[in-house]
This record gives structure tokens, sequence and C-alpha cells, in this order.
């Protein structure tokens, strides 16, 4: 049987449990969600029909603070795969050292096939409907999976409406015009290169001599390709759903993203004018490159038991959440390919998310400069701790990360004891 997104988390929890040795009752705590939300959310589409869709919102922990994750809208979201998110949230925000729990939530829809005016009521009935269990000080959304910061500020304006003023703070990831942070877009980008060029320093490899392949074209994918290319990487491949274009002497990312981006709708890789050494590739051949790096930056289990033993590269860096199935994760290893786990790796959004929400408390905005440095100054401290502790534990990043996390959520769950 296939395993559940979900449960290859548990297992992953539970395996850390037992190495740090932790109380079972806390370990019982931590393996149930707090709260788990499920609403039909109907619309009335522009040619008059009502539709009805699924959406949900799951709050794993509260323990160390307010609950905090992204929206997703996809086709194939379901209760199992935010459930695992939400988890991932709350060991992710706990590795950065935020103080936030966490939540994750979604709709099951297909956004390519929804007109604009369609996705704004949907996103402000979904707000609606989930308002009873979100707020600034208890669970606030960010963008995720085909959201952004016009979804962000749709989001923030149902809220406001139901309210009465304007929440700037119920959501992070906004327009700047709404009280969003500089740098909160590229963040999650910005911080996949950050932890693909510390990696590389610390195996002693030479970044300008570095070949990569990305999996995913998304906010994270391109934005993490386009600033590794700055650093002097190179991106030899990226995909989005519909394939992926592989150039051995290196891709140009900008001109990429100004095809994909640039115009009304976004585009399909597959229709790129190709030119001379650039040749198109599936999904599947771009995971099985024999490059430096490999990104993936798209969804979850990309990376199973069926395919783990053809990846070739030498790191793998996860800017998707759960990329890489338990299974897969086991055989990795054993092939000795060094992964930087996703809580560690793709955590650059939600640190500048909690910029975003702190800079909106106190209406005092940050520059550019200071939102990079102390995302910088984050990372790095996260990274040098799950490298650290990998190190002296003798296990895998993601171990040595989820093993500091889960330390962290144990002890304040410890703390302030149980309710009542
Ligand atoms: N959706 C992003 C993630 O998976 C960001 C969450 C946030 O900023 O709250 O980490």
């Amino acid at each position: 049987m296939v395993q559940s997104f979900y449960g290859s988390v548990l297992e992953e929890i539970d395996e850390i449990a037992k190495r740090i040795n932790l109380d079972s009752g806390i370990h019982k705590m931590i393996r149930h969600p707090e709260r788990e939300l499920t609403v039909g959310i109907p619309i009335e589409r522009d040619n008059g029909d009502i539709e009805v869709f699924t959406g949900y919102r799951v709050q794993h922990s509260s323990a160390r603070g307010p609950c905090k994750g992204g929206i997703r809208y996809h086709p194939d979201t379901n209760l199992d795969e935010i459930r695992a998110l939400a988890t991932l949230m709350s060991f992710k925000c706990a590795v950065a050292n935020v103080p936030y729990g966490g939540a994750k939530g979604g709709i099951t829809c297909d956004p390519t096939k929804l007109s604009k005016k369609e996705l704004q009521k949907l996103t402000k009935r979904y707000a609606a409907m989930i308002l009873p269990i979100i707020g600034p000080r208890a669970d606030i959304p960010a963008p995720d999976v085909n959201t952004n910061e016009e979804t962000m500020g749709w989001f923030m304006d149902a809220v406001s409406m139901y309210e009465g003023s304007t929440v700037l703070d119920i959501v992070t990831g906004k327009p700047l015009d709404l009280g969003g942070s500089l740098g909160r877009r590229e963040a999650t980008g910005r911080g996949v290169m950050l932890t693909t060029i510390e990696i590389l320093k610390k195996l002693k490899k030479d970044v300008k001599k570095t070949r990569i392949a990305v999996q995913g074209f998304g906010n994270v994918g391109s934005i993490g390709a386009e600033l590794l290319m700055e650093k002097g990487c190179k991106i030899v491949a990226v995909s989005d759903v519909s394939g992926g274009l592989y150039n051995p002497d290196g891709l140009n990312i900008p001109d990429l993203i100004r095809y994909v981006y640039g115009g009304d709708k976004i585009q399909l890789l597959k229709n790129y004018p190709t030119e001379k050494n650039e040749s198109f590739i599936s999904n599947e051949e771009l995971l099985k490159l024999d490059v430096d790096v490999l990104i993936p930056a798209a969804l979850e289990n990309q990376i199973h038991s069926g395919n783990a033993d053809e990846i070739k590269a030498d790191v793998v860096v996860e800017g998707a959440n759960g990329p890489i199935t338990k299974k897969a994760d086991r055989i990795l290893n054993e092939k000795r390919i060094q992964i930087v786990p996703d809580i560690l790796a793709n955590s650059g959004g939600v640190v500048v998310s909690y910029f975003e929400w702190v800079q909106g408390i106190q209406s005092f905005f940050w520059t550019i400069e200071e939102v990079n440095r102390n995302l910088e100054t984050i990372m790095l401290k996260a990274f040098q701790d799950a490298w650290d502790t990998a190190h002296k534990e003798k296990v895998s990043m993601r171990d040595a990360a989820f093993m500091l996390a889960l330390r962290k959520i144990a002890h304040a769950v410890e703390l302030r004891g149980i309710f009542p």
C-alpha cells in the first residue's frame, strides 16, 4: 500500500521521538493535530451555475505561539495532505526559532479553470468560513502553491469586512501597499539559495562549478534558480507541470521568468521557443539528471521508492514541502546523497512572514537590506544547528532538524502543562 503523506510525516516523528526518549504522553499530543476544519464553499460561477468546493484549515500545534502556515489551491489537495503540511509547519517554525506553531489550509480546486472573479469569490467565502478559528493571535494564513499576494489581499479584505475595520495582521504575504513586507515574495527562494550555498561550502564544493536542476518553476523554484544563477551556479534544467527544459551549458533564468510570468497569463515551459542547446525533458527525466544539486520545488512525494535509486545528484535541497517520501529518504541516505530537509531549506517564507507580522504590529516597516540580513542570520543559525546536531548525533540533517524541533515543541508543551 502506498503510504500517505501524513503517514510518512508520522513515521519520521515516531522515529525521532524514540531517539530522544520523548515522553509518551507528549508524543501522543504531537501526533494529533489540535484542530481541523473542513468547509463546503459555494460560489456562483461566471455562467450563473453554483459550484461547491471543499476547503480545509488544520492547526497542528499552538504550543509555541499562534499557528502559522499557507493556503494552497490544487486539484489534489485533501485533508491528509493538509494535515501533513500543518505538522511540518510546526517543525519548520521550531527549527527557525520563530514564535509560531503550525497550520495549513487549502481548497481542492483547479485554479487554471477559474476566472479571476471566481477565484476572488472563492477566497473571500473560504476566509469567511474559516474565520471562527483564525486570527492575528490564533492562526495566521499565508500564500502557498497557486496562491499569492493578490489572494492574500482578498483574504484580508473579507476578514476586515466582518470585523468592521481593516485587519492587516490576519494574513502575511500581502501586497506591499496593503502592509506586506519587502522581500516576502522572494523569501522562500532566497532561503533555498542561502541553504544551497551553505551546504556547498560545508561539502567544500566550488559554487561556480555547481550544476543544478530545479523541479517546479513557481514562486520557490523560479526565484531560487534566479538567485543561485546570480551566485554563479549553472542552472541546467527547470520544469513546470508541462515538463522541463534542459541546457547542459546553463539556462537563462531571467529570460525564462520573463517568458512564463511576463504576460497577462502564466505561460507553460513546453511552449518556450528553445534555442540551440536547449531541449525538452520530462519531470521524471529532470529528477534523474546527473547534476551536483537537485532542488525539488514543486509538490510532495516526487522522489519515491520507484525512482529514488535513479537519483544521481550529490545533494538534494528540498524547496517543496515533503518532496521525498520516507522510503525514498532511506534509499537516498544509503546512497550517501546529502539532503537539506524542507523544514530547514524552505523556511525563508515563514521567517519573512514573521517579519511581516512584526512590522505590521509595530506599523514600522524595514528596508529590504534589513529583511534580507535578518533572514540570512536566522537561516544560517538554523542550518548550523542542524549541521552540528547531525554530526554530533551521527544522523542525517533531516533527523537532526526534526530532533531540534521536536525538543523545542515538547519543551513548550511541558512548560505550559496540560489544560485543564
Ligand atoms: N507556505 C509557506 C510554507 O510552506 C509559507 C508559510 C507562511 O509564511 O506562513 O512554508
